[in-house]
């Protein structure tokens, strides 16, 4: 936890979020600026800033969230006409908030390569 953390405040509960999916070691909330009609954030609720500082002992969480993905698609209704499960990693891919999160976009043709 870094106490200025945008998701570690959510994860926590300091902030409030439309949480879609929780457990004891990842949360999954809407996006607040969404870019499809589903539009979820999966995060670690450990501070992890970026797939780049990912530790080895860290592949149990990130397996974790692709099942957890796959289960939100099923329960928001995408897993039948397609999703896309993205992660930015770094400033030229475009990650803005630094602690580890995975976008989970479905509900419209989204379209390849990503621009
Ligand atoms: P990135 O650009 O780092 O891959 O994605 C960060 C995402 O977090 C963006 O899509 C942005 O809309 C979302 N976001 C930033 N701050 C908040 C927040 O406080 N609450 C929620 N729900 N989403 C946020
Ligand atoms: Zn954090």
């Amino acid at each position: 936890m870094t106490t200025d953390c945008v998701f570690c405040k959510i994860a926590k509960g300091e902030l409030s979020a439309d949480v879609v999916y929780e457990d004891d070691k990842v949360m999954a909330f809407r996006d607040l600026n969404p870019q499809a009609p589903v539009h979820v954030l999966i995060i670690p609720k450990k501070h992890i800033p970026s797939l780049d500082s990912l530790w080895d002992e860290d592949a149990g969480v990130v397996g974790h969230i692709a099942i957890v993905a796959r289960d939100i698609a099923r329960k928001l209704e995408v897993h039948k006409g397609g999703y896309r499960l993205v992660n930015n990693c770094g400033e030229q891919a475009g990650q803005t908030v630094p602690h580890l999160h995975f976008h989970l976009l479905g509900g419209r043709n989204l379209g390849w390569p990503p621009g």
